[in-house]
């Protein structure tokens, strides 16, 4: 495949990547894409792709044969709910993830949305947080009396994002840092973060292949495909 022919473009309706992040992180992810020859478009939300064209709110468009939509997911709501208890397509939800007007119907994780002090606008739709939603909902469930039922409020541990070899960043709640550190910061983490001794050496080696051999055990077949009769 010859990179010089391809051009990556990521548009997003932010005005940095990874938004919910430092300000450091998310200048510093901005330069690690420039560097990457990546152009990142901000400000900007994609309306439309018609297989040819990305048509952005704008007016601009993209000549595209390629998108890949990352642009998050979305709860799936049961039919029957009353539109008011439902913002952005997340079940309101009280401080012990009670759905709003019923006694006995929870909701927890990406559908919930909880407004705390600390939170007023939700809590971000991070793993972290529904695992510890339901841990909670849990322990009060098995509560017999109910005011002895825990409030919920999310303990932020910090985020990490890795942007290419040599190239992350870390928010932690008493330091930030970006660069060759931090992407072993991320790698030593996410390998912590494997289940069973076995998966986590198998992955340690794949890793360490990888880097020194410096060839991804990622493999693309990219077969010429015919399009109006002439190969592509
Ligand atoms: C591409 C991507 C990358 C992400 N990366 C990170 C990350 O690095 N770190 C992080 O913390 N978070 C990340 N997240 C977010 C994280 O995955 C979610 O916050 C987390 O999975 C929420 O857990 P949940 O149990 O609420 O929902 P989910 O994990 O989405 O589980 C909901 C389940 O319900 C099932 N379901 C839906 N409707 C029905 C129905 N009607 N009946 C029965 N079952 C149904 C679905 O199939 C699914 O299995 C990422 C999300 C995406 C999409």
């Amino acid at each position: 495949m010859n990179f010089d022919q391809l051009k990556i473009i990521l548009v997003s309706s932010t005005e940095k990547p990874l938004a919910v992040m430092s300000q450091e992180a998310q200048d510093k992810s901005e330069k690690y894409l420039k560097d990457l020859g990546v152009t990142f478009m901000s400000g900007e939300v994609v309306t439309d792709y018609d297989g040819d064209k990305v048509h952005l709110r704008s007016g601009k468009e993209i000549p595209s044969n390629n998108v890949i939509w990352a642009a998050g997911v979305t709860g799936n709501v049961i039919d029957g709910f009353p539109e008011e208890k439902l913002i952005r397509n997340r079940y309101i939800v009280d401080r012990y993830n009670k759905i709003k007007g019923y006694d006995n119907i929870y909701a927890i994780g990406d559908i919930a949305y909880m407004e705390t002090p600390k939170y007023p606008q939700g809590h971000p739709q991070v793993a972290n947080v529904a695992i510890n939603q339901a841990k909670n909902l849990g322990r009060n469930l098995l509560k017999k009396n109910q005011n002895e039922w825990k409030e919920y409020e999310y303990d932020d541990k910090g985020s990490l994002a890795t942007i290419g070899k040599h190239r992350a960043v870390v928010d932690l709640p008493f330091i930030k840092f970006q660069g060759f550190l931090a992407w072993y910061f991320w790698m030593f983490l996410h390998l912590m973060l494997i289940l069973s001794v076995r998966n986590k050496l198998a992955i340690f080696f794949n890793w360490m292949w990888s880097y020194i051999n410096k060839d991804s055990s990622l493999r693309l077949i990219i077969i010429p495909t015919k399009k109006n009769g002439t190969l592509q």
